[in-house]
């Protein structure tokens, strides 16, 4: 952008200070003002399906290296046949490695199973953004609950802008653009935090303000200045699984 000011601004001294000059150049010279050429973006692979050249695989279908417990120790969750599982009670999951600005890309599944569970008890689980932004996975193909709390929502703070919920059983994805907060010499947040989701490819947030941690009772506050923090998967009692889990560290 500055580089581009830059070429503006030169641009239109020379058709102010010397229009003369201005008017003997070509339009194809004329035209190359504005070019910029500065080092071009790195080259990544971007195969259809699979994780970009650049990311980091945090779950690619056999191991839970990359996440740990959140009640310490190794991640107790359940892996077969290339997903893995919330083992229900075991509690929530997190990456052993800190992020701050991401793309995360996540594909769940709730159970097909509904019989006896509702509402927020349907394929309840959550992807937590530094551990504390919740965006909630939970089945909301036709199952009725409080609009800030179904699937795609951020927890009790933003509503999604469309239901675009699978049946349960069915894989579903979550592409999540996520700009962390930023906190000033006083401890207090400077920044907000800011998130975008995609629900199956569809925008349900479009880069809202998070209006603090994830609370389930109560008005959400930023009470704790963090730094990067990892990414967790929340254990909510069902039997939700995940597969496909990269991200790409955008700080
Ligand atoms: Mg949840």
């Amino acid at each position: 952008m500055t580089r581009m000011m830059t070429a503006l601004a030169a641009l239109a001294a020379l058709n102010g200070a010397a229009p003369a000059m201005a008017q003997e150049m070509s339009d194809a010279a004329r035209s190359t003002i504005t070019e910029l050429d500065g080092p071009k973006p790195p080259k990544i692979a971007a195969p259809a399906d699979e994780a970009p050249s650049d990311a980091t695989v945090l779950f690619g279908g056999d191991s839970l290296e990359a996440w740990e417990s959140v009640e310490g120790g190794k991640a107790a969750w359940l892996v077969e046949d290339g997903i893995m599982r919330v083992n229900r009670g075991s509690g929530a999951i997190r990456t052993t490695q800190d992020f701050c600005d991401v793309q995360l890309h996540v594909e769940w599944r709730a159970p097909e199973e509904t019989e006896g569970y509702d509402g927020q008890d349907r394929g309840n689980s959550g992807v937590f953004l530094q551990e504390r932004y919740e965006v909630q996975v939970l089945d909301s193909y036709d199952n009725p609950t409080y609009a800030n709390g179904q699937a795609g929502s951020i927890y009790k703070q933003h509503i999604p802008l469309v239901n675009a919920s699978r049946p349960p059983g069915e894989w579903q994805s979550y592409d999540i653009i996520y700009t962390a907060p930023e906190f000033g010499s006083d401890d207090r947040v400077s920044e907000p935090a800011r998130v975008t989701v995609m629900h199956n490819g569809i925008v349900v947030q479009n880069d809202v303000q998070i209006q603090g941690k994830t609370v389930w009772i109560g008005a959400p506050s930023y009470d704790e200045a963090h730094g990067c923090a990892p990414i967790m998967l929340q254990d909510h009692d069902a039997d939700v699984a995940y597969r496909n889990i990269w991200v790409r560290d955008l700080s």
